[in-house]
């Protein structure tokens, strides 16, 4: 049994705030993201900070081969352990972000090993949620079926939001984009050691075989989300205007609105992501005669 204390005693680790070191000392917990992940012996699992390796030694129980990233050089030692306990485990020392997934990750164990999927499990470290969220989504890996991730509650209420409320955002509209979302189960800051200030849950998303609408230019589309989304309390007209990445004047923008049979007074969290879609075809000027 992982016993989370022992092994910080163990080691001599001390979490480190900055790199939103939580670690989880709840094995129920553990079991149940691993349910939610709904691991298998043909899955190649990505898992993004390891940490002391709590959910590590328990994925390579049922997957295929689990490649596990962690920045923090201290963890070596007792992720070593783990790595030295299961054939299917390994290990890299780098910043996430940094690590060029497709090769180093990929292209190495996924077909070479004869696995069949990809599937990210993390319990992320909270002060980089979302980049590395929107990278792996923005990545398009090849066979990337599910993604699981422990996030802060309001991340994931974010994440998972419809049009129309407050939670509703850039994130949200991406999210639905990629893939079809849903909260799994909350976690509670008991969980944890140390105790984080907020509630945390885990989040599933079901990676889209295919892209739910058409797009002229998804690049395009992506600016026009972010740029809807930057001065909340504006109309959408305002919003898009002013930003000049997207390249439209108030004119074009209540066109397109009056095309779309919207009120010119609207804002960007009454979107679904679709009308965004609509929207940004409308303004892109690249496929213009
Ligand atoms: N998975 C472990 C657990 O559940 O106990 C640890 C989770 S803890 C919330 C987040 C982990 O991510 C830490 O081990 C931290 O060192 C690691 N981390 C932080 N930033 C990272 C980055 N940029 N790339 C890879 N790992 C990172």
């Amino acid at each position: 049994m992982f016993n989370t204390r022992d092994k910080m005693k163990a080691y001599d680790v001390r979490p480190i705030k900055s790199l939103g070191q939580n670690f989880l000392t709840d094995s129920d917990v553990v079991e149940n993201i691993l349910d939610t992940a709904e691991l298998g012996p043909e899955d190649l699992v990505i898992e993004i900070g390891p940490g002391l390796g709590i959910m590590t030694d328990a994925m390579a129980e049922r997957a295929g081969f689990v490649c596990a990233v962690e920045i923090d050089k201290h963890l070596m030692e007792p992720l070593g352990v783990i790595k030295a306990l299961h054939s299917n485990v390994e290990i890299i020392n780098n910043d996430i972000l940094k690590v060029d997934i497709k090769k180093e990750i990929v292209e190495k164990y996924l077909e070479p090993l004869g696995l069949k999927r990809i599937k990210v499990v993390a319990n992320l470290p909270y002060y980089i949620t979302t980049p590395i969220i929107m990278s792996l989504l923005e990545m398009e890996l090849p066979k990337l079926e599910k993604m699981v991730f422990m996030v802060q509650k309001e991340v994931g209420q974010r994440m998972t939001a419809k049009p129309g409320g407050k939670d509703y955002g850039a994130l949200s509209v991406s999210v639905k984009y990629f893939s079809e979302s849903s909260i799994a189960f909350i976690v509670p800051p008991h969980c944890f050691i140390p105790q984080p200030g907020v509630d945390s849950c885990v989040v599933k998303l079901d990676i889209r075989k295919e892209a739910p609408f058409e797009l002229k230019d998804r690049d395009y589309f992506f600016k026009v989300v972010k740029a809807s989304f930057s001065q909340r309390r504006k109309m959408l007209t305002n919003s898009l205007a002013n930003a000049s990445y997207i390249g439209v004047d108030r004119q074009k923008v209540l066109e397109a609105l009056s095309v779309m049979g919207k009120d010119e007074k609207i804002r960007g969290e009454t979107l679904s992501p679709e009308e965004f879609g609509q929207l940004a075809d409308l303004l892109c000027k690249k496929f213009e005669n």
